[in-house]
């Protein structure tokens, strides 16, 4: 099973999409990312837990 998450199921205009084994290691993409291209996302713990609901297992 692998967890992913993309931009555009966040709404964003961005072609990025994550993948990972573990919530854990994704989330820690999702950060690196929001950081280097969503700078306008605050990272509230309300705004980690609306990017986990959107992860999806395939
Ligand atoms: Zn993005």
């Amino acid at each position: 099973m692998t967890k992913s998450i993309s931009c555009k199921d966040a709404g964003k205009d961005c072609g990025w999409v994550g993948s990972a084994l573990t919530e854990k290691e994704l989330m820690e993409k999702v950060m690196k990312h929001v950081k280097a291209e969503h700078k306008e996302i605050e990272l509230t713990s309300a705004n980690i837990d609306s990017i986990k609901s959107l992860i999806r297992e395939t």
